[in-house]
């Protein structure tokens, strides 16, 4: 049954990535969490499947790994009540934003927007999309390890903002199409990826990502 949600195999549409959603990475980050949420985008370019091979920007000499549960949008909206949100939703995977943290602090330091940092080709590894109607709406147990070592282990319940909140505030700004994608932000223990790592990433046991970085 084809219901004109997109399968995993289409082309992304916007990314629409949010900072600060948990409490324990804001701190870590020396950061509280904003009254409003922190939005910043990254192009359908940034997008790569798992089994890619990354090449790190040669303009930082500090890229992070940020796992994150991401949602794929099913359906055109542009005003949703956050109880009727998880209605939009094709599916769910699991993501890394990537994020080159030097060219952010100096962003930070001096006023300056983000994308450099955040929206490089490729900063947006997703694993492939599992259909909602298969899983429910969560919570799920986020995990990132770097060369098989344990960086970063979370569950999408200590989200600061929920999915429907998300989706709601997202869709009453910006508009939200089908093929959009959320990241919605990251659990504590970011950290550095390198030339010749694997990083591996899960959401519960549904969805798997696996990169490597030249
Ligand atoms: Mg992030």
């Amino acid at each position: 049954m084809n219901d004109g949600r997109p399968t995993p195999d289409d082309n992304r549409g916007t990314m629409y990535c949010i900072g600060r959603n948990y409490a324990a990475h804001a701190a870590e980050m020396g950061a509280s969490i904003p009254t409003d949420p922190i939005v910043f985008i990254k192009p359908p370019a940034a997008y790569c499947a798992s089994g890619s091979v990354i090449a790190l920007p040669s303009f930082s000499h500090d890229v992070h790994h940020e796992v994150e549960l991401v949602v794929v949008i099913g359906r055109d909206v542009d005003e949703i009540e956050e109880g009727q949100a998880w209605s939009v939703v094709a599916g769910v995977g699991v993501g890394i934003d990537l994020t080159a943290r030097d060219v952010q602090a100096h962003a930070k330091r001096n006023g300056e927007p983000w994308a450099t940092a955040k929206s490089w080709r490729h900063s947006a590894p997703m694993s492939d999309i599992v259909p909602i109607d298969n899983v429910g709406i969560g919570p799920w147990e986020l995990r990132l390890t770097v060369n098989g070592e344990l960086r970063q282990h979370g569950s999408t319940s200590m989200m600061e903002r929920s999915v429907p909140r998300l989706i709601s505030y997202l869709a009453s700004v910006f508009s939200l199409r089908a093929g959009d994608v959320i990241f919605t932000g990251t659990p504590e223990g970011v950290g550095p990826v390198r030339r010749g790592d694997v990083v591996e990433a899960w959401l519960s046991d549904l969805a798997h990502l696996s990169v490597s970085f030249t």
